[in-house]
């Protein structure tokens, strides 16, 4: 079913006022203490919502609320808190439409990509209702009579800062798990599409989350800055661009906090010559183009080893198919359209052959939207900078390698390392690839390798800064602090040096 949203329907929303996102702060809405922005719908160019440049007052007001919610949330045993995320994983079942419709709306995805992303804002929360039997501590009689029990505890009030290209999936990476372990959350959405995350919070509040344990704080850098910089706030979340990425990184951590800082990507697809042509080129096509490119888990390059022809053929001839406005949406604004076009127009000025050619497409009916077609682009060598950088949209490279060393070589030279894949039918090849490949999240045959629930989301060299990964078990560890009781009551047991 298609869902749409019109905006007199969202004017009537109490999480926006006459049109402009509102913080969420202890639980109730508030308007934005600073200057505004324009949010525009990429299908159409059309303003629909403004959100307000927060300043460091809100911040300020929402970490106190989060910090006057915190005793009384993370006292409350671990099976109890995880009941309102029981409750709100149904209430985000009943509004699957209604939130499909919002990233449409904002973020311009297609239905079926938009629906997706909020099945998995499901999963991600089914995984943290599991979290009651993986949160346990673990106890062991260390000396004679006497024992040591560990436990995890909250790390506090905690900030997500989260960017645009997943307005529901993201935020819902930290979400869940943060607040079930016993943490209390200031989220910062991205500027660029507000909506969805108004929504998440009017839902858990639905659910019976108490006021104070999530709150909201539209903005954009000032907002970030101040949330780096709060006493108050004991780790914080990021994820966005790697330029980004290293300055939250290196500021909360400067200022003494937890920090896991997610960048951007470059991923490679290793095509082999046995690998199985149209299962092949039909994942590589919806890898380079799916969410309009705009997923840190997209191939951005193809390195074809040897006599791939055949296949580099199929993989124009799926990506032909796409229809903008129809398969592929658009990117999120005129400036992102604009440099994903000079990419392509600087490879081909260096030498690059286009095959696939998405420069200069109108949706008819939606003349302003934001729309690059799908492109492939044949003849990309590793000096290339549309081979170096992250060029975020419908847009595959492709490089030629004469050896799987040689393939190997182009994707170790990238500093990014979200995700790379192979694709082959020999065992051993991939077996080579995944031992040798210098990203965090591989794929054999599989072109988007995101390891779902219980596993762990997180990448290699620039595409991430600090320890662990971001969901799944190994977030336990990012979240929860661990106390570690040594205890004796039985002072007729023998004693030794430490009794
Ligand atoms: P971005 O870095 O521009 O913005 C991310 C967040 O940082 C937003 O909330 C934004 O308001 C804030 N921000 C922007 N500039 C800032 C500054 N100078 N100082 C402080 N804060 C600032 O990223 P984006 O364009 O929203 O998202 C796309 C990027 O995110 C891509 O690079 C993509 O690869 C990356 N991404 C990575 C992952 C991952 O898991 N590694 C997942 C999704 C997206």
């Amino acid at each position: 079913m298609s869902a749409t949203i019109s905006p007199s329907s969202l004017a009537a929303e109490p999480r926006l006022r006459n049109g402009t996102a509102r913080n969420f702060i202890g639980g109730a809405w508030a308007d934005g203490d600073g200057t505004l922005i324009d949010v525009h719908a990429p299908a159409t160019g059309e303003v629909i919502a403004r959100t307000p440049l927060s300043t460091p007052v809100a911040v300020d007001a929402a970490v106190s609320a989060a910090k006057r919610a915190l005793p009384a949330w993370s006292a409350m045993p671990i099976k109890e808190r995880v009941q309102v995320l029981f409750r709100y994983r149904t209430l985000l079942e009943e509004h699957v439409d209604e939130l499909t419709a919002l990233i449409v709306e904002e973020h311009g995805k297609v239905d079926g990509e938009a629906r997706a992303e909020i099945l998995k804002a499901i999963e991600l929360t089914e995984f943290a209702c599991a979290l009651p039997q993986l949160a346990t501590g673990e106890i062991l009689e260390v000396s004679r009579g006497v024992e040591c029990r560990t436990e995890r505890h909250p790390v506090g009030v905690v900030a997500s800062i989260v960017p645009f290209n997943f307005p529901s999936m993201v935020p819902h990476w930290t979400i869940p798990n943060a607040i079930a372990l016993g943490n209390c959350m200031v989220l910062k959405p991205s500027e660029l599409v507000p909506l969805s995350a108004g929504r998440i919070a009017g839902l858990l509040k639905e659910a019976g989350l108490p006021d104070g344990v999530f709150n909201i704080v539209h903005g954009a850098r000032e907002v970030v800055e101040a949330l780096c910089d709060h006493p108050d706030i004991a780790a914080i979340t990021f994820v966005g661009s790697t330029r980004v990425a290293r300055e939250v990184y290196r500021r909360g951590t400067a200022n003494l906090k937890r920090v896991l800082a997610l960048g951007g990507a470059k991923n490679h697809l290793i095509v082999m010559p046995d690998a199985e042509p149209e299962m092949t080129a039909s994942n590589v096509a919806a890898s380079m183009s799916g969410c309009s490119g705009q997923r840190c888990m997209a191939a951005s390059v193809m390195v074809a080893v040897g006599g791939t022809d055949d296949i580099v053929q199929r993989v124009v001839k799926h990506a032909r198919t796409l229809v903008p406005g129809e398969t592929v949406g658009p990117v999120i604004s005129r400036q992102a359209r604009e440099r994903i076009e000079r990419y392509i127009t600087e490879a081909e000025q260096a030498g690059a052959r286009v095959l696939l050619d998405g420069r200069g497409v109108t949706v008819p009916g939606r003349e302003n939207g934001f729309y690059v077609g799908a492109t492939v682009i044949d003849g990309v060598t590793p000096g290339m900078r549309i081979a170096q950088e992250e060029v975020f949209g419908p847009v595959l490279a492709i490089v030629r390698a004469k050896s799987l060393d040689d393939a190997l070589a182009v994707e170790a030279a990238s500093p990014y390392g979200n995700a790379a894949a192979v694709f082959t039918e020999r065992g051993a090849t991939a077996r080579y690839v995944a031992e040798r490949a210098t990203a965090g999240m591989i794929g054999v045959n599989v072109g988007v390798p995101v390891p779902r629930e219980p596993f762990g989301f997180g990448g290699w060299g620039e595409s991430a800064f600090g320890v662990g990964d971001i969901t799944g078990k190994g977030s336990l560890e990012f979240w929860t602090r661990t106390k570690k009781t040594t205890t004796k009551w039985n002072r007729e047991a023998g004693t030794n040096w430490m009794s």
